[in-house]
């Protein structure tokens, strides 16, 4: 049970468990003194190359590249450097390299376009990329639009892939590279990760997730058996589908790090590749978006026998519907325990999650709260922020020593999430029962979320203005079948203009990754519902 606490009319909830202590270190510090005790167990493993980092590779790598990114690059306390890497075995030495270095790592999806990469870059004035082989002469074009002197450095699958002259190579400096380590003085509170989400409205913004933040976030998943996936099994196999760039599956490999598992990383994930990671594998853990755990259980190929291996599944990202869950439990003969966490970037990511001791009418919450968390529920309208009753529906707001230091400069942004005494505003909207499991039932944010992905209206909106013959523009999210919600825009046209759904689809596809575009269709109108100070209402576009 959840502990309710009534201050007059106020009521809060807190979380049952009793609150872990957390130490003032910084993650790399939380992770080295980890990795010292299991040097010899594999760290990670690359589903497509099969190639492994022990504990003791992973650590050694990081630590050349620390020296080589203060000593040759001369990166500084502070500096940001960005990965712009799918999954892949060196994703935590790159990160946990630079933040041992002191410095800021910020994290962009591999499969965004130029306008989109360059977008971040600039945002955070990045002084080092990490990429990929395949698109660092894309990611030279975006830097020589910003700022030449930013070195790009080029990660390869395979060992040997072939790189454009003039530039880095990363096996090069964590095989050969001979500069020398200095450690700097790091403080729990120094920003660890800038990830990028937008928030309750708006274009995406840098969330200042400090190391404070990031400890505290794996200790609260990892302390308490009900609650905690990783420690249940002596050596963990690790499977996800989370992105490593996205804040749940960067979340997933430092509980696997911290547990001591094999964590695998899936470059490409499709039911193909995750199949054949249950034959090879045998992962005992599962940590996927919705979409991935309706594909799996659709899929003939995954099979109780393939899935024998698999103990735990936790859903995560985006909503999963109790029919969803149902039909797992039983593709897998209820041979594998599914549960759902919720949380957002801005959280570090986890605030809830189900535990497993819980029953199985608890099948559609989203959990209870990790310990150190607390929560309220409020009124959706008006400016009330004493928090409702359980069973009364309202906006979800958290407390929690996981909660963001802010927006990377962006004040106005900050103090629009927080409420005045320190509430992160989470913009879901949902209620708590009499056990204190949350329900997340609706999001008022702008946020559309399609397969666990963040999708900013703002962005869309910026992008569709730009075009010649568009006057106004709005986008909101439609509910899909498969993808959760996709994109669709309401448009007025210049006056005199005219032009066609498939061109305005086009137009915004050539500027944005796939999964941003507007598969919602297009709609155009004569004006678009405004309030009386101009703002759009979206709420009003919803289901239209
Ligand atoms: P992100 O910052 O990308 O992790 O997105 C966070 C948002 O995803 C939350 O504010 C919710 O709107 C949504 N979300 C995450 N987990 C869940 C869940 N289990 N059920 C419903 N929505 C979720």
């Amino acid at each position: 049970f959840t502990r309710l606490l009534c201050y007059k009319s106020d009521i809060v909830i807190e979380s049952n468990y009793p609150n872990v202590n957390v130490p003032n270190i910084t993650i790399n510090e939380l992770l080295w003194d980890k990795f010292a005790t299991w040097p010899d167990r594999p760290a990670v493993v690359c589903s497509e190359t099969g190639k492994t980092l022990t504990y003791n590779d992973f650590f050694k790598k990081s630590r050349k590249l620390s020296g080589f990114l203060q000593s040759k690059l001369k990166l500084k306390k502070d500096d940001t450097i960005a990965l712009v890497l799918p999954n892949i075995a060196d994703f935590g030495v790159i990160v946990l390299g630079a933040v041992d270095a002191g410095l800021k790592v910020t994290t962009i999806n591999p499969l965004y376009t130029k306008d989109e990469i360059k977008r971040q870059l600039n945002d955070c004035g990045v002084k080092a990329v990490f990429s990929l082989n395949i698109i660092t002469d894309l990611i030279k074009e975006v830097i020589k639009t910003i700022n030449n002197s930013i070195s790009v450095i080029s990660v390869g699958i395979q060992r040997n892939e072939p790189v454009s002259s003039g530039i880095i190579k990363f096996h090069e400096i964590t095989e050969n590279s001979t500069f020398e380590f200095r450690p700097v003085s790091g403080n729990a509170d120094d920003v660890a990760f800038l990830l990028y989400s937008s928030g309750t409205t708006g274009l995406p913004k840098g969330v200042e997730l400090t190391h404070k933040n990031i400890v505290s976030n794996v200790l609260q998943q990892s302390s308490h058996e009900p609650l905690d996936l990783f420690n249940l099994y002596e050596r963990n196999v690790v499977s996800t589908s989370l992105a490593f760039f996205h804040s749940g599956g960067l979340s997933v490999a430092l509980l696997s790090w911290y547990s001591g598992s094999k964590l695998i990383a899936a470059p490409r994930i499709n039911t193909k590749t995750l199949t054949d990671q249950f034959e090879t594998y045998k992962p005992n853990i599962g940590v996927y978006t919705p979409l991935i755990v309706q594909m799996l259980t659709k899929n003939n190929n995954f099979t109780p026998k393939i899935a024998e291996s698999l103990k735990i599944a936790l859903s995560a990202a985006a909503p999963l519907g109790g029919t969803d869950i149902e039909r797992f439990y039983e593709k897998t003969q209820n041979q594998v325990r599914i549960i759902q966490g919720y949380g957002l970037t801005e959280a570090s990511p986890a605030t809830h999650r189900v535990p497993l001791d819980a029953q199985k009418e608890k099948i559609r919450s989203v959990g209870v709260l990790l310990p150190n968390t607390k929560s309220k529920i409020i009124p959706i309208d008006g400016n009330d922020t004493n928090g409702l009753p359980v069973m009364q529906t309202g906006e979800i707001l958290i407390k929690g020593p996981q909660v963001m230091k802010g927006y990377f400069k962006n004040p106005k942004a900050t103090s629009e999430i927080f409420t005045d005494d320190g509430w992160l505003k989470t913009g879901d909207v949902g209620y708590v029962d009499e056990d204190g499991y949350l329900y997340i039932t609706d999001r008022i944010k702008e946020l559309i979320k399609v397969k666990g992905f963040q999708v900013a209206p703002a962005e869309l909106e910026e992008i569709l203005r730009d075009h010649p013959s568009v006057e106004q523009a709005a986008v909101v999210g439609t509910k899909h079948e498969r993808f959760g919600e996709v994109p669709k825009a309401f448009l007025v046209l210049k006056k005199d203009h005219r032009i066609s759904e498939e061109d305005i689809k086009e137009f915004v596809a050539n500027k944005v990754v796939t999964y941003k575009q507007l598969e919602g269709g297009v709609v155009f109108l004569e004006d678009l519902p405004k309030s009386n100070t101009g703002k759009i209402l979206r709420k009003e576009l919803k289901g239209k």
